[in-house]
């Protein structure tokens, strides 16, 4: 029983790793159950273990601790680096930051990503929604959601206003508020890496950078060129603009990449994008399969991740045995393909696969295929038989 170490943004993974998990909120412990008893299935297939670790977060933990992110857990995050998350509700209201960007910020956790990938039986608003198969990454720790800004008749509005007049001529009426759009080249370089590093482990063809830099020139502009540079220089034997023995990486504007994924998703597989574009490509991915229910994700760094399903709590169907664990699988496979146990994610895909040929599905699915549903508990152990 170890902690699983990381050496310039690569893991290093004992025989019997310690991995985090949260149970979370709503439709969470019924969905965490299903997942950590396939996993251990997979694992076990693979003649590998891990030692789960419970940590309190959201209701259960201000229920318990009088805290919605109690300092044990801060501690055994900070310790452990690599933790399995359920949906955590976020109530509503001022000054309170979601537990899922304190963990981000706590582990620096500067790339999300969502594999996208249509499977039979959802029911995809596309004509041929097989065609979809594509990852995001998208930067989470740049661009216009660091929150730096101001309200129109704040004191700092004003001043920054009257800066740019004084400074640079720049006449800026006063009734509007103010946002700040910085852009880096050392976190454009940093998620660049870990996308070609995604690509070359995955053996995809091609890498699309998404941006806006025809009109913000010096920010998502400068994205796509730290990112073009990035990937050519650093990894010039892997990656080419036209070499098709290798990697092609190419750019397209933000508004046409909307476009394409709906017209022609079998043209992309890893979009890279800044933080904003990155936010809304993600959700439209996402409806492009119809149902968020079985998609997962990833939060990962150079020194931790967290990987989650992309639904929320789903607090209609708490308790009631009926939710899809799919999403929060999708994430824990994503996370033995970064422990390198590849062949337990494999066995996962095919069981997966199987529940679908075999239409032994949840609620979610077995509507559209017109069969009785499985409960949440059920399809967990069918999984695990097929595993
Ligand atoms: P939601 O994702 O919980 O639900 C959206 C719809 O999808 C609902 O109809 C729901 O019943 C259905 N759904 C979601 N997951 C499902 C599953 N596994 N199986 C079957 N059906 C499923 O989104 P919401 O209703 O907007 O949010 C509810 C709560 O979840 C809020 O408190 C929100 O803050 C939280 N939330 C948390 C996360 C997270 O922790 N990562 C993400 C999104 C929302």
């Amino acid at each position: 029983m170890d902690r699983i170490m990381f050496e310039n943004g690569s893991w290093i993974v004992p025989e019997k790793p310690v991995i985090l998990y949260a149970n979370g909120d709503g439709i969470g412990p019924e969905i965490m159950d299903a997942t950590r008893k396939v996993v251990d299935a997979a694992t076990a297939m693979e003649k590998k273990s891990i030692a789960w670790k419970e940590i309190l977060l959201g209701d259960r933990a201000e229920e318990l601790k009088g805290d919605r992110f109690p300092e044990e857990s801060i501690k055994a995050i900070n310790d452990y680096r690599v933790l399995l998350k359920a949906p955590l509700n976020t109530p509503v209201g001022k000054g309170f930051k979601s537990i899922n960007v304190r963990i981000r910020m706590l582990l620096d956790l500067y790339a999300n990503i969502r594999p996208v990938k249509f499977m039979p039986g959802l029911e995809s608003p596309l004509k041929n929604p097989e065609k979809v198969n594509l990852t995001i990454f998208r930067e989470n720790t740049d661009d216009l959601y660091l929150g730096y800004e101001w309200s129109y008749d704040t004191d700092e509005a004003k001043r920054i206003r009257k800066f740019l007049k004084d400074e640079f001529n720049i006449d800026i009426s006063d009734d509007s508020g103010i946002g700040i759009k910085p852009m880096s080249r050392y976190k454009t370089q940093r998620i660049t890496r870990l996308a070609v590093k995604y690509a070359m482990d995955n053996n995809l063809k091609k890498i699309t950078i998404m941006h806006k830099g025809n009109v913000m020139k010096y920010t998502e502009g400068a994205f796509r060129e730290w990112a073009y540079e990035t990937a050519l220089n650093e990894f010039s034997d892997y990656v080419s603009r036209d070499d098709d023995k290798k990697i092609i990486i190419n750019d397209i504007i933000a508004d046409n990449m909307f476009q394409q994924i709906i017209t022609r998703p079998d043209e992309y597989q890893l979009i890279l994008a800044p933080n904003v574009d990155g936010d809304y490509i993600s959700d439209a991915a996402g409806a492009l399969i119809g149902n968020i229910g079985t998609l997962g994700g990833a939060n990962i760094g150079d020194n931790g991740a967290m990987f989650e399903a992309v639904h929320g709590t789903a607090p209609k169907y708490a308790g009631k045995n009926v939710a899809d664990p799919l999403g929060l699988i999708r994430g824990a496979q994503l996370m033995l393909r970064y422990m390198g146990w590849n062949r337990a994610a494999d066995a996962i895909e095919k069981a997966i696969q199987a529940s679908i040929n075999e239409k032994k599905v949840t609620n979610d699915l077995a509507r559209f295929f017109n069969v009785e549903p499985l409960g949440t508990r059920e399809y967990g152990d069918y999984l695990v038989d097929k595993i």
